[in-house]
């Protein structure tokens, strides 16, 4: 009886191993997209716009708990601080850098880093604004979609990509997680990052920037399945192909690309922080909603986010990540 039971005990031991590491070995880019979820966009969402965020004007201390915030996200998942940032989650901007009153504070942009198993010197870089504009007349604007929206999103992404990497399915490029302030008031965090690179703007592949994704486009009322891209062909072809190619595989999203006509007047290519990416000739896709009527008001709360709909827009964020950082060839400049 005792013999049998001990074997019984061996049996299971080995199945219940066998069963861990097969389903480990097994989990596929698909599975790790899975894991981003309208739940978990909405439990961040609602409480990195909150009124306690005070708006997250540059420089306040109301952008200096958001800060905090995403700092605390990247240590609870044990994704790193970029060593060559000194291990440092923050990026520091002094005050006179954003040259405008006498009055403005030292701010910060916020990074996380994921290693590439086999092109660790080749980078990725992810970008969303987490500052917006602040209060006015103790009214504070909540900036859930601009751009809560694509900082919890950019969150969300890291999470899959930390899981992949826990389970020996880690990208094989690097991936900078860049979470720039100053962008309201003139694109600063960006443009301090791309002057100051933590890693060389030569051996970054490529920007994706998430600014907007949780609504909807009034002019798309009937048709909100959709995302728009801007600038994903002007430096790289190959970029565009990649990020359509993948689109096709892996979400029903429609690519919108009304936006990323060089004569359409609102120049929205222009208009947020990849733009500083691309004038230094690194190749970029703009991940954008339009604008809406609750675009820059108090009324841009997170009640009004479409979570369904943004965690779709994330996934497919985190696919063309994942392409990009694993394929054999580097996206490149080609058009150059
Ligand atoms: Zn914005």
């Amino acid at each position: 009886m005792r013999y049998l039971l001990l074997s019984l005990i061996t049996v299971l031991t080995i199945s219940c191993n066998s069963a861990q590491s097969s389903s480990k070995t097994k989990m596929s880019r698909s599975d790790y997209m899975n894991t981003i979820t309208a739940e978990d966009l909405s439990k961040h969402l609602y409480t990195f716009a909150s009124d306690k965020m005070e708006g997250r004007m540059t420089g306040t201390s109301g952008q200096k708990m958001a800060a905090e915030y995403l700092k605390d996200f990247y240590k609870s998942q044990g994704i790193s601080a970029p060593a060559a940032n000194n291990n440092n989650y923050y990026q520091p901007i002094p005050a006179a850098y954003f040259g405008r009153s006498q009055d403005m504070m030292d701010s910060e942009n916020v990074v996380a880093f994921i290693e590439g198993s086999e092109k660790p010197e080749e980078v990725i870089v992810l970008s969303a604004h987490y500052d917006h504009v602040g209060m006015e007349n103790g009214e504070v604007f909540n900036g859930a979609d601009d751009d809560g929206s694509g900082t919890v999103s950019m969150l969300e992404i890291a999470e899959a990509f930390q899981k992949a990497v826990k389970n020996g399915n880690g990208p094989k490029r690097s991936i900078l997680f860049l979470h720039v302030t100053g962008e309201e008031i003139g694109l600063y965090g960006s443009r301090y990052y791309t002057e100051n690179p933590i890693y060389p703007l030569q051996n970054t592949v490529c920007n994706l920037n998430t600014d907007m994704i949780g609504r909807i486009d009034p002019d798309k009322a009937d048709n909100p399945n959709y995302l728009y891209l801007i600038g994903s062909d002007k430096l790289s072809q190959e970029l565009h192909d990649v990020s359509e190619a993948v689109a096709k595989e892996y979400s029903d999203l429609e690519l919108d690309y009304k936006y990323n006509d060089e004569n359409d007047p609102n120049r929205f290519y222009y208009r947020s922080d990849h733009y500083n990416f691309a004038k230094n000739n690194v190749p970029i896709i703009f991940y954008f909603n339009g604008v809406h009527e609750d675009y820059h008001k108090a009324t841009d709360t997170p009640d009004k986010i479409e979570y369904e709909l943004m965690a779709k827009r994330a996934q497919l964020i985190f696919q063309t990540a994942w392409e990009v950082a694993n394929r054999e060839v580097r996206i490149t400049a080609d058009k150059l």
